[in-house]
């Protein structure tokens, strides 16, 4: 185990947010160290942009990029101003008193003011058909924001699993751009709020199997049919398909932090309105960690913007 020296700002994670927050701090002369882990949350360090093809929606790339690709841009800008990155999980941090401590399974350290970007891990259900290596990102997929625009999708049926707000919208989000969505969801009632069902239920191109499982995915360079097993009457039933997109909700990768910084029921860290500063001064988080709502690659840069910026401020504050 090596000690380190007291490090001004220690970002944890390798997302747009961890990213964007290093490009600022080294900007700010703040000689900033990420620590992008190692497999952290099941991902490959760069986050959840490296499970992904083309990303069509964030500016500056009106061709597209791939998400590897984006990921390992971030990153090289990151190491151009002087960043430190390690590709080691942080397993634990001490905040009862600053400077603030951190552990990796390699090294241990002091930082005096440190930033969570370690974003959410979207739950993917263990069917048939979309684990990994099979038609994961071959018309399988988590996201129908990112992913739902594709061509591949246009006027073909589509499936969205899941009864919770998450589905209802992006069921609808879909009806844009497929011929039919079929909601396929394991109860006969929604989790979702009765607005959101309401408006999925009017919604003509929107069809609902309830009290239902899908039970496989089958394909081969896409997703071709979808198997749906009605739970009540154990009746299988195949639909042709192009696309199957979970909705069955993220887990934030906060569970390291042992309950000191305060976050919803859910895992999502709590900041305060409009900043990025957590409960405890000199802590901030950035990103998916602490957004449910919008779950994007630029809101989760712009946030490591705010956190960094705010973390110069803290410690021009002499806080630390
Ligand atoms: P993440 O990207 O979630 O990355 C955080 C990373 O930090 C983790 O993955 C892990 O590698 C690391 N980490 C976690 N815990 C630790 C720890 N304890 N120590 C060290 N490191 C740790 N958004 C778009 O805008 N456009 C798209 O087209 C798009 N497509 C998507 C496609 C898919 C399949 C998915 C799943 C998401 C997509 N998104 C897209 C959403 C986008 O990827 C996320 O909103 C964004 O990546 C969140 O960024 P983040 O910086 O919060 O962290
Ligand atoms: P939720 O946890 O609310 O819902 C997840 C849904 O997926 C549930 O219906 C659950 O079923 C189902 N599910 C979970 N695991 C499985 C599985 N293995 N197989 C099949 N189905 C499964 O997650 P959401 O992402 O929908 O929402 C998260 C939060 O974000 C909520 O607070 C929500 O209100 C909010 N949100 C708000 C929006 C808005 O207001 N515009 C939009 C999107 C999200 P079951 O019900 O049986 O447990």
């Amino acid at each position: 185990m090596t000690e380190h020296v007291t490090e001004n700002v220690v970002i944890i994670g390798s997302g747009p947010a961890a990213h964007t927050a290093a490009i600022y701090a080294a900007r700010a002369n703040l000689t900033p160290v990420i620590f992008e882990g190692f497999m952290a949350g099941g991902i490959a360090a760069g986050g959840q942009l490296t499970t992904t093809t083309d990303v069509e929606n964030f500016p500056g790339f009106p061709d597209g990029i791939q998400g590897p690709e984006l990921t390992e841009r971030f990153r090289a800008q990151s190491e151009r101003f002087g960043t430190r990155i390690f590709t080691e999980t942080v397993t634990k941090i001490d905040l009862s008193a600053r400077p603030f401590k951190y552990w990796t399974d390699e090294q241990s350290g002091q930082a005096k003011s440190i930033i969570i970007a370690t974003g959410a891990t979207a739950k993917r259900d263990d069917i048939i058909g979309t684990r990994d290596n099979e038609l994961w990102q071959k018309g399988v997929s988590a996201c129908a924001v990112c992913d739902g625009a594709l061509p591949v999708f246009r006027n073909k049926p589509l499936f969205v699993v899941g009864g919770g707000d998450s589905a209802m919208e992006e069921a609808s989000f879909l009806t844009k751009f497929a011929s039919r969505v079929y909601i396929v969801h394991r109860r006969d009632e929604f989790r979702a709020s009765a607005i959101m069902a309401e408006r999925a239920k009017k919604n003509p191109k929107i069809e609902f199997l309830l009290s239902s499982k899908v039970t496989k995915v089958e394909g081969g360079q896409g997703v071709e049919q979808v198997r749906v097993l009605d739970l009540k009457t154990n009746a299988e039933q195949v639909y042709a398909a192009a696309g199957l997109f979970f909705a069955i909700g993220h887990v934030p990768n906060t569970a390291f932090l042992g309950g000191q910084i305060t976050t919803d029921e859910a895992g999502y860290i709590t900041t305060v309105p409009g900043s990025t500063q957590t409960n405890v001064a000199g802590v901030f988080a950035a990103g998916d960690c602490q957004d449910k709502k919008y779950r994007q690659a630029i809101t989760a840069a712009g946030t490591g913007c705010m956190a960094a910026l705010e973390a110069e401020q803290f410690l021009s504050g002499h806080h630390a």
